[in-house]
């Protein structure tokens, strides 16, 4: 199998160069990462480009949630919400360790969007839709019922609610899942590597210059066929190609969330809730935080770096106080932020909740083929389609392309994700969490890794017994080892790659990293042996993203 160590990356891409790929996919945010593993699995030879880091646009950047899209059938998106719902239980049943069971209330209020009839025919169509097995249907509660289950809701406009189930997940780690799957199936994927032109031969495109960011090197990347997965970038890499941007393009919406101490926001489970405007926010509470959002703005800035103003945070804190008065919330209260970018299509007056969430396929004269719109949920079933097309034009291209196999995907676990059931995660937990206490391991630090990393939390347990007679104390000898795990398996080569992407740590546990980060950062130093002044800018690299998440201004200059 391919070696994804940080330390393998500049060989990876020499290889990736030195031959002609079937596919170079542009582009590693989730759909990216889901059409390399698609297409690896079918036998293709698959180069993978991204030019930050893996997830590093909206991928890292969404609510977090495997969900149908239940707005979407207020708006009759019935196809839509069919697939995207039953996708959800494929890629929960493909990635447990990740992808978990998250029971959500939908409160009834007055002057709410929906009645009490309308919302339990609602939910009930969507549990339909999505073939949902019965004791997971959603239940429908009365006031006292709904009280109960969420304490925190305002009773005086309240009526009722209903239950019914979604998941959730850690996007940026579900893209790296599918990278690391997509690896052992034969894919060379590649961080901090751009596409900045497009090669030509008899008019057709056979190929890219990539930018090599870590060495500054231009290299050719000869390919078969040349997918553009670029996510908000899309039509900048169409505007690349001799086609440019035909018929469709984008259109960019800006969605902020905001992360507050759960004892700030102490709800009991997750919430999605109207808002006066018509718009609708979760509140879902997870590892000792809540976070809220997500709002839906027009987008025509720097699409590198949507950040989070002040009217972003107002909008959310009028949201979030009206219907939870008691949390009386203020913007002093918020710990961290993320803002991303919707790759939607433009659809001539809609505004920006009422645009399709759909993907659309582009296939340009130079055989340029694009894919935008969709939803992380759906990301498998994009990947399907756009492989068939490009496994349909080698097939009537060339004969030895004709035994390659279909869509694999379905029913394959994804790297970490080898577990039949949700109580086999459990049970996984419980006994690593015994395991550890031989070397004083405390067992929550099991559940967090298990969550990110599911079976391959072993590879970690092992390192961090290794490291036993280096590191005395237990807690940094558990960072060490994730960390060191996350150089050498998921190719993080920098301190914001692993802080922000492969642990989410700057969204969810940003007050504990005031202190922690200069340790790792030397840790990480130790491991990728660098300098003094290398240490001290990747601190400083991080300090700033640490910073900039709680920089509301509006008009924030970023580097
Ligand atoms: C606020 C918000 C909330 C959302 N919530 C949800 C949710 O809860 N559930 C859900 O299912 N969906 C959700 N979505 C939608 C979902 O997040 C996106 O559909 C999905 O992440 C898009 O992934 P992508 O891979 O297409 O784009 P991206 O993740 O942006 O990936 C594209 C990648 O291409 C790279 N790239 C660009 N140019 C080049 C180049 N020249 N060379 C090489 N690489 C390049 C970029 O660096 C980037 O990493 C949400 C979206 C937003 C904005």
């Amino acid at each position: 199998m391919r070696n994804f160590s940080a330390l393998h990356r500049q060989t990876n891409l020499e290889e990736m160069a030195a031959t002609e790929q079937d596919l170079l996919v542009v582009g590693g945010g989730i759909t990216g990462a889901g059409i390399a593993l698609d297409a690896a699995s079918r036998g293709l030879k698959v180069g993978l480009v991204e030019k930050h880091d893996f997830a590093w646009g909206t991928s890292s950047r969404s609510t977090k949630l495997v969900h149908g899209g239940l707005r979407y059938l207020k708006q009759f998106e019935i196809a839509l919400v069919r697939e995207v719902g039953m996708e959800r239980a494929i890629v929960h049943r493909n990635a447990r360790h990740i992808v978990i069971p998250e029971k959500m209330l939908l409160p009834i209020v007055e002057g709410g969007s929906l009645g009490q009839t309308m919302s339990s025919i609602g939910l009930w169509v969507y549990d339909l839709l999505a073939g949902v097995k019965n004791n997971e249907r959603r239940r429908m509660l009365n006031k006292t019922e709904t009280m109960d289950a969420e304490p925190m809701l305002r009773k005086d406009i309240l009526n009722g609610g209903g239950l019914y189930y979604e998941y959730r997940t850690d996007d940026a780690r579900l893209t790296i899942e599918n990278i690391k799957s997509a690896i052992q199936h034969g894919a060379n994927c590649v961080n901090y590597t751009e596409v900045v032109e497009y090669v030509y031969e008899n008019k057709k495109v056979v190929g890219a210059i990539v930018k090599d960011h870590i060495s500054g090197k231009n290299l050719t990347i000869r390919a078969k066929k040349i997918v553009n997965a670029a996510g908000p970038w899309v039509d900048t890499l169409r505007a690349k190609d001799t086609d440019g941007i035909q018929r469709k393009r984008l259109h960019l919406t800006k969605g902020v969330h905001i992360v507050f101490p759960y004892d700030k926001l102490p709800i009991q489970q997750a919430v999605y809730f109207d808002v006066e405007d018509g718009r609708m926010i979760f509140a879902i509470p997870r590892e000792g935080v809540t976070y809220v959002g997500t709002t839906d703005t027009n987008y025509n800035g720097e699409i590198g770096r949507p950040t989070t103003t002040q009217s972003d945070i107002d909008y959310t804190l009028n949201a979030i106080n009206k219907m939870f008065p008691e949390a009386n919330l203020r913007s002093e209260d918020v710990v961290s932020t993320w803002a991303g970018l919707r790759p939607l299509i433009h659809e001539d007056g809609k505004s920006p909740s009422e645009l399709s969430r759909k993907d659309e396929i582009f296939e340009a004269s130079s055989g340029l083929l694009s894919i935008a719109g969709g939803k992380l949920t759906g990301y498998r079933k994009m990947a399907e389609r756009i492989v068939n097309l490009v496994v349909k034009q080698l097939k009537s291209e060339e004969d030895t392309y004709q035994n390659l196999k279909d869509c694999q995907t379905l029913n394959m676990r994804l790297s970490g994700g080898n577990f039949e059931t949700q109580e086999e995660v459990e049970q996984f937990i419980i006994r690593r969490s015994g395991e550890v206490t031989q070397i004083k391991v405390p067992g929550m630090y099991i559940k967090h890794l298990v969550h990110k990393y599911g079976t391959n939390t072993d590879i970690i347990i092992e390192k961090a017994f290794e490291l036993h007679q280096e590191i005395q104390d237990p807690e940094l000898r558990i960072h060490k080892a994730e960390l060191w795990y996350a150089i050498h398996h998921e190719m993080s080569i920098s301190l914001c790659d692993y802080l922000i992407r492969r642990t989410g740590r700057l969204y969810f546990q940003r007050q504990e990293l005031g202190n922690l980060y200069p340790i790792l950062a030397e840790m990480m130093g130790e491991l990728l042996d660098w300098d003094e002044s290398k240490t001290l800018r990747e601190m400083a690299k991080f300090k700033k993203e640490y910073e900039e998440v709680l920089d509301f201004s509006e008009n924030l200059v970023l580097g």
